[in-house]
């Protein structure tokens, strides 16, 4: 899922190595909650920021991309063995080398398996009105999530996956949230606001629900273009009410 409204790009993201240089994270002190990075992988890492990321995008009907959105990814078996390794390296350097990116899933960068990487920074305080705290690069395995409440909040959403359509979705306010660690450890914690909400969007990916999958009649859902004057006059009018 994207920090906001900016989501819309083409399905190749290549960036020249310049900008991976000049870029805000730093591999050999970068921190992953949930996979222990050896230094070998950060060497590999190194490398794969410098290859082009291909999305999975769900308009193009006739490809194993529109497959893989569409259906459950299969589960990670433990301990991990190499290959499930190197592609979680991969969804990670995706991740990183993202503009705006705030979730990716493992299926929507072609890697079929149930993973997903998140993140949540402080400047998602001025965009979400239920941000409740941030969270440093999160990686979760086989993730789920169950309703701890069946109260909902209404908020945009896009996707890397889902060009054509910006909307509002109904999400859960507070979610169990289980998975496994790269140890294969399980996990269990709660989520709740604007972090529930995106651990419900990225743990639908591994499922093989896309939001717009979600979307109620009510719910208002459009072109990036139309929506995103909407959301802007939303977003002024609750800073106004403050
Ligand atoms: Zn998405």
């Amino acid at each position: 899922m994207a920090n906001d409204e900016t989501a819309h790009h083409s399905n190749t993201i290549t960036l020249p190595p310049a900008v991976v240089e000049q870029a805000s994270f730093n591999i050999d002190t970068l921190e992953v909650v949930n996979f222990f990075l050896s230094s070998r992988d950060r060497e590999v890492l190194k490398e794969l920021i410098k290859q082009p990321v291909i999305y999975n995008a769900d308009e193009n009907k006739e490809s194993d991309a529109h497959v893989q959105l569409h259906n459950p990814a299969p589960l990670l078996q433990f301990p991990l063995n190499e290959a499930a390794r190197m592609d979680i390296l991969k969804l990670l350097a995706a991740f990183l080398v993202t503009p705006n990116c705030a979730g990716l899933a493992a299926c929507q960068i072609g890697i079929n398996r149930s993973a997903l990487i998140y993140r949540i920074e402080e400047d998602a305080k001025d965009l979400r009105q239920d941000f409740t705290r941030s969270v440093p690069i999160t990686l979760l395995l086989n993730p789920h999530y169950k309703a701890l409440t069946d109260k909902k909040k209404t908020d945009w959403e896009g996707c890397f996956s889902v060009e054509s359509t910006m909307g509002e979705i109904d999400r859960f306010e507070r979610i169990k949230v289980t998975a496994y660690n790269s140890d294969g450890h399980p996990l269990e914690f709660k989520a709740t606001g604007f972090e529930a909400r995106l651990i419900q969007h990225e743990t639908d990916h591994t499922h093989g629900i896309l939001f717009i999958h979600r979307l109620q009649d009510h719910n208002r859902r459009g072109s990036y273009d139309e929506m995103r004057p909407l959301r802007k006059a939303d977003i002024e009018k609750w800073k106004n009410s403050n």
